[in-house]
């Protein structure tokens, strides 16, 4: 984790409010004040770090809405036991406030700078339980798996039958729905016995999830 609370500065205080505003619960909304968004923004939009926007971080990708972070990360109802794979790392800031609610984090990016970058900033704050891979997420992370809980932090069309069989029995799995960006709907799915329950968490707007390994 961070070394010592980071100070406090005006936009971090209200981006704060927002989350509490709509109905963040407590324990997200601490750690996500802890984590310092400017270091996983590039330098063109640091005055904007603590806006609650997607932001531009290269290779025509976005680090997520603050906010979005927070539903997703409430959604999947972690503890300290859980083993967690993320798919789409980007500028890594969900993967490090997904950390110091679970165990451990697995996650994958397709873009090898982008991986690379948030592998210094996990190091530069201290994280450990973060392992990173670069590589096509749809095929998961075998190795791994099962996994108690699944995020995916682009759009796929359907949710990802590979992704599923990943998915621990008593799992959980987060994950953005549908092909135009003006179009998707946030969706949990949880692994029962008798098969997967979906339920709708309302509307998103992600980069696409792209299938194979970036060039
Ligand atoms: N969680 C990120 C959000 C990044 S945007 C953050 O907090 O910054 C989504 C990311 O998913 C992009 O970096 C994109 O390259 C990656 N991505 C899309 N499809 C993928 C795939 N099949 N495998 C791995 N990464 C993928």
């Amino acid at each position: 984790m961070t070394n010592g609370a980071p100070p406090q500065n005006p936009g971090m205080m209200q981006l704060v409010l927002e989350l509490v505003q709509n109905g963040v619960v407590p324990e997200v909304v601490q750690v996500m004040e802890k984590i310092p968004r400017e270091l996983f923004v590039p330098q063109p939009f640091q005055d904007r770090a603590f806006e609650n926007a997607a932001l531009p971080i290269g290779h025509h990708q976005t680090i997520s809405q603050p906010l979005v972070v927070a539903q997703m990360t409430q959604a999947l109802d972690l503890n300290d036991r859980c083993k967690v794979l993320e798919i789409g790392t980007g500028s890594g800031y969900q993967a490090a406030v997904l950390a110091p609610l679970c165990r451990r984090l697995y996650t994958i990016e397709r873009h090898k700078p982008l991986s690379v970058r948030a592998e210094q900033r996990f190091q530069q704050l201290r994280i450990h339980n973060i392992v990173t891979r670069v590589g096509d997420g749809s095929k998961g992370w075998p190795e791994q798996a099962p996994f108690d809980r699944i995020i995916v932090t682009a759009a796929a069309i359907d949710i990802p039958p590979v992704l599923v069989d990943q998915l621990a029995v008593g799992g959980v799995m987060v994950v953005p729905i549908g092909d135009d960006q003006h179009d998707q709907r946030l969706v949990k799915l949880v692994k029962d016995e008798d098969g997967p329950h979906i339920t709708d968490l309302g509307w998103v707007r992600f980069v696409p999830f792209v299938e194979g390994e970036a060039p």
